[in-house]
């Protein structure tokens, strides 16, 4: 695909997310983060960002996911791939985890 990428618009709920990830700083932005930039719901945003990943794909970028971890132990859920925080911890059982945040990379 050599057709130019066009420039991220700030006019849709998409648009605004994919700005927002874009100028993501080095940790990430998480989903409550990003509610709040785009003033949609935590679900919402997971939702989007599945588009978002297939969008971005196409374009050449990649989505970016730094995985939840667990806070009382340390489990990284890497291999999860939903975008909404986890329950629990499957090794100690916390509810305590640090949410997954997210990013956009080329
Ligand atoms: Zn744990």
């Amino acid at each position: 695909m050599s057709a130019p990428v066009p420039p991220v618009r700030g006019s849709t709920v998409r648009g605004a997310l994919e700005a927002a990830l874009a100028s993501a700083p080095e940790p990430g932005l998480t989903a409550k983060d990003l509610s709040s930039m785009v003033g949609i719901s935590e679900k919402d945003v997971a939702d989007h960002l599945a588009h978002l990943e297939k969008s971005l794909k196409a374009q050449g970028l990649r989505l970016e996911v730094l995985p939840a971890s667990c806070i009382q132990c340390g489990f990284s859920f890497k291999d999860r791939k939903r975008f909404t925080r986890p329950g629990a911890c499957p090794e100690c059982r916390s509810t305590r985890i640090d949410p997954p945040a997210f990013r956009v990379t080329s």
